[in-house]
């Protein structure tokens, strides 16, 4: 089983992978908990490298392959090994944060998104949880963690409300596997909800 979280910064995603996680393996489970920029040695060099400095010394496309490469290195020493040992596998973001961050944060590179992920990833998670969060209360959140990165302090309201929206999109476009919950509640009523989404899935 493989599921994702999805989320503007500061939704608690981070903390409902994680709490699911425990969840999961307090019965016992074979769990990994996993995350995206990174999950695996060279994906989180790739994470150290694209999350600090000046964004703009990269062009929106090449962004966007150094976040594939990561994905890819992801997919293949982390994510396909442990599905393939029968694990569950938690991800803390995947390809739709793709989707949104480089698909749409720096012009509209969407095709090119779907293009590279059907060539180099090539699989979804089958289920999707999307923490959804007004981007007031997210930023302030993240801010008060003092969790924001440095190339994204600047993302702003703006862009954090375009990702919203554009979450909200995703999740009718895949609605087959997303389920969309509110974020702006006590993280145990959230993870409630959570594990209402996920328990069906478990065989
Ligand atoms: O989820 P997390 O806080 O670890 O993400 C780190 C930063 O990277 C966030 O600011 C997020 O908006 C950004 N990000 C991105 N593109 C992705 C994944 C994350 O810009 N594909």
């Amino acid at each position: 089983l493989f599921v994702s979280f999805e989320g503007i910064d500061g939704s608690g995603k981070s903390t409902q992978a994680r709490l699911l996680a425990d969840r999961l393996t307090a019965l016992g489970r074979d769990v990994v908990l996993t995350r995206e920029p990174g999950g695996s040695p060279g994906a989180e060099e790739i994470r150290a490298l694209v999350l600090q400095g000046d964004p703009d010394r990269w062009s929106a496309e090449t962004e966007l392959l150094l976040f594939t490469a990561a994905r890819r290195d992801h997919l293949e020493r982390t994510i396909r090994p442990a599905l393939e040992a029968g694990k569950i596998v938690i991800c803390d973001r995947f390809a739709d944060s793709t989707r949104m961050y480089q698909g749409l944060s720096r012009g509209n590179l969407r095709s090119k998104v779907d293009a590279l992920h059907e060539l180099m990833i090539g699989i979804e998670p089958d289920l999707t949880i999307l923490i959804d969060m007004d981007p007031s209360t997210g930023l302030s959140r993240a801010k008060s963690r003092n969790t924001v990165e440095e190339r994204f302090e600047d993302f702003g309201h703006g862009l954090q409300a375009q990702m919203r929206d554009g979450f909200l999109a995703l999740a009718e476009e895949f609605e087959h596997r997303f389920r969309v919950i509110d974020g702006a509640r006590a993280p145990e009523s959230v993870a409630e909800d959570v594990w209402a989404a996920v328990s069906p899935h478990l065989t």
